[in-house]
């Protein structure tokens, strides 16, 4: 079947919340601790085959190495440059350059004529929409006001997250750990995920504090090694944060809890609230989803995605995540950065009326292993 598509994304990297940011010092840090889990064989099938994870991991890796020695005046001449650059050459050829249309804007949606105004000019006609972004946020592109109101009883939490590069070897004293008398409800140990997590040991980089909040006695830059510990910080109208005492206040929670020494030598900070972090599974919920997308349906909007669909028990990366199979055969122009087996299963809704398990069904899917259906082979596909 041909298929005519469009990705519209309004950031200007793609990955959603499944992505990450790095300090100006070069320590990496995600949107909070990411752990791959699978409900699905399909999900399973369609993780590249080994050889080519290997490929797009030296891939990666070179293109990590060739950053550090690049000066900053180096800048990327376009967006593909600069995909290359930060992803590796085979994960830009196989999955980044495929996604076609990102970097623009939806400012303005008229669902009556199924048209979409970007921000910087277009106008995209589609037949049928699939839409990631926040369900109220869609409405209020909308216009409409009663699906505004329908979205009132939807709440959310923010989180913050917050990541501090260390000099020095993690310290073996780093165990398993209960933590109490901190502000944060998760603590990883970031540099422990990847080498390339944080500087290599020759980089210099100076002291910008001790963990005790007093000055170094140098600001000359020294030497590593590094290591880099990363936590979540929850924040709702319940539970209110102050933004200008976080990072101390986190960074006294993690001498509180024994996870750093008084004297640690801190040389790089990070500090980021997603103002969407949890949807809240509050009593409310299913009585206004059970109109907000049966709503949206009618007018062949399709409101999928962590805050699309708003159903937390189904928003981890296996139900929810791009995926270029469902994008190959989906028909017809539309906005789409959709998840895993919920991207799946709405584009077949869409071009066969095929049955949405994970939306319509979280229970089923999350009790079982859903091995009914598979990827045959695992081939990379291009446009
Ligand atoms: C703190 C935290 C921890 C997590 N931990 C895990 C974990 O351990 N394991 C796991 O599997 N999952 C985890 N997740 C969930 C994982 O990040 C999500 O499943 C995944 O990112 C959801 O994908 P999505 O496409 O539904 O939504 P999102 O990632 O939110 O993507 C939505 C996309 O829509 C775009 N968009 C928004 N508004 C507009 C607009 N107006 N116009 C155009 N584009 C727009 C955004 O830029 C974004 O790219 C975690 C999430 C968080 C926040």
């Amino acid at each position: 079947m041909s298929a005519s598509w469009l990705i519209v994304d309004s950031n200007e990297t793609p990955g959603g919340l499944a992505s990450n940011d790095t300090t100006p010092e070069g320590f990496l840090f995600d949107v909070g601790g990411h752990v791959i889990f699978s409900h699905y064989k399909y999900f399973d099938g369609s993780v590249l085959p080994k050889e080519e994870q290997v490929r797009c991991l030296n891939d990666l890796i070179d293109a990590a190495l060739e950053a550090r020695a690049r000066p900053a005046s180096d800048k990327p001449r376009n967006f593909d440059e600069w995909n290359t650059r930060n992803v590796g050459n085979r994960l830009n050829e196989i999955f980044m350059r495929q996604l076609g249309h990102l970097d623009r804007r939806d400012s303005r949606h008229d669902a009556d004529a199924k048209k979409v105004h970007l921000k910087d000019g277009t106008v995209v006609k589609y037949g049928s929409l699939i839409s990631t972004m926040a369900v109220e946020y869609l409405a209020q592109s909308m216009g409409d006001v009663k699906l505004q109101q329908m979205c009132q009883p939807l709440f959310y939490s923010s989180t913050n997250v917050i990541g501090i590069g260390i000099r020095g070897e993690r310290p073996e004293r780093i165990g398993d750990k209960c933590w109490d008398n901190c502000p944060f409800y998760r603590a990883t140990i970031f540099s422990n995920y990847s080498l390339y997590n944080q500087p290599q040991q020759e980089v210099k980089l100076p002291t910008k504090q001790l963990a005790n909040g007093q000055k170094p006695t140098s600001t000359e830059p020294q030497p590593g090694p590094y290591w880099s510990l990363m936590f979540e910080v929850s924040e709702s109208s319940h539970k209110p944060v102050n933004h200008e005492t976080l990072l101390a206040d986190s960074i006294q929670g993690l001498i509180n809890t024994d996870l750093l020494n008084p004297e640690d030598e801190i040389v790089s900070t990070y500090v980021r609230c997603f103002d969407h972090g949890y949807p809240t599974p509050s009593l409310e919920r299913n009585g206004a989803l059970q109109e907000i997308i049966p709503y949206l349906h009618d007018k062949d909007i399709l409101s999928r995605g962590r805050f699309g669909s708003w159903k937390y028990e189904v928003g981890n990366q296996d139900h929810r995540y791009v995926i270029r199979q469902s994008l190959f055969r989906f028909p017809l122009a539309n906005r789409l950065i959709c998840s895993f087996m919920s991207g799946v299963e709405t584009v077949d809704n869409v071009v066969s009326g095929g049955i949405e398990l994970t939306l319509n069904y979280p229970d089923l899917v999350n009790s079982r292993a859903n091995a009914e259906r598979r990827l045959k082979g695992t081939t990379v596909v291009s446009k």
